[in-house]
């Protein structure tokens, strides 16, 4: 590709990043400020427990969106270590005299099992799974848990509030009669409403797709390519298998770098580092039934 080309679409990408995490902090902080102008009174009508207990949740999903989401911007996902093979050792890869590593032409080096070579950044990637214009670079290796755990929060506090305001959504469309001891805000509510249910509904679906790669230990990528590999497999008579495939709690667990005693519901805790290199990987046993033959 010509190299002012690629310069472009870096630009034309990196542009629409800058912009893509501006609306979305304009959205975060728009619900954050409708929450208190509209919800708020309502609650200061209710019991002191009931006033506590919404504010709790309410700040913990509302800081779990935000620190997650600064988590997924500043987490570089991971490209590939400089000097991890000699200028001799990279000729033999690319010569094709040795199979352990594929070579990228367009960085001139090695790739790492699960690494692929992103067209906008120009890099290769570690475990790539898919340029994010929300966040401004790759989802791959270090950042992919924290892009999980910000859909994750984003549901849930979508989930919240969609729930909080859906009777004074049904007394704005009337629906139902409005009560004469209530001081809510039902058109401002209303507004919160279908923001949020908005947001749900997109970002659900995002979320249960990136649910199902971390249980079954794929990438987007690597979705479409196993699935080219089980169709050519069943084609041919034989069992095809992700050779990462640890099982799904395994997996799980691999994914977020839990505990095996750990519930699975901790990895809306733990904001630690990756501690995978992002070069090795454990790989399931292979057994008489499932090989990954290719
Ligand atoms: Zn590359």
């Amino acid at each position: 590709m010509n190299c002012s080309f690629q310069f472009l679409i870096f630009l034309f990408f990196k542009s629409l990043g800058i912009f893509a995490i501006g609306l979305a902090t304009f959205v975060v902080s728009t619900v954050v400020v409708g929450y208190y102008k509209s919800y708020y009174p309502f609650l200061l009508t209710k019991s002191f427990p009931f006033l506590v207990s919404h504010l709790i949740i309410f700040s913990w999903l509302i800081g779990g969106v935000v620190y997650s989401y600064y988590k997924v911007i500043r987490t570089k996902p991971g490209g590939v270590p400089l000097g991890m093979k000699t200028r001799e050792q990279i000729d033999q890869i690319k010569q094709g005299r040795s199979k352990k590593y594929r070579y990228c032409k367009k960085c001139d080096n090695i790739k790492p099992p699960r690494c692929h070579h992103d067209r906008v950044t120009g890099k290769c990637v570690l475990k790539m799974d898919h340029y994010c214009v929300w966040i401004n670079d790759c989802v791959g290796h270090y950042n992919h848990k924290f892009f999980l755990q910000f859909l994750t929060y984003c549901c849930l506090g979508c989930l919240y509030i969609v729930l909080c305001t859906f009777t004074p959504f049904l007394v704005d469309i009337g629906f139902l009669k409005p009560s004469s001891t209530s001081n809510q805000n039902y058109e401002k509510c209303s507004i919160l409403f279908v923001i949020c249910l908005v947001c749900l509904i997109s970002v659900s679906f995002l979320l249960f797709w990136h649910m199902f790669l971390a249980l079954t230990n794929q990438t987007t990528i690597e979705y479409y390519e196993n699935k080219d590999r089980k169709a050519y497999c069943n084609e041919n008579g034989l069992i095809y298998k992700n050779e990462y495939d640890l099982g799904k709690r395994n997996n799980w667990n691999w994914f977020f770098e839990l505990k095996e005693n750990d519930r699975w519901w901790k990895f809306l805790f733990n904001f630690r580092r990756i501690s995978n290199d992002g070069i090795t990987y454990p790989k399931a046993n292979s057994t008489k039934k499932s090989e990954n033959i290719l």
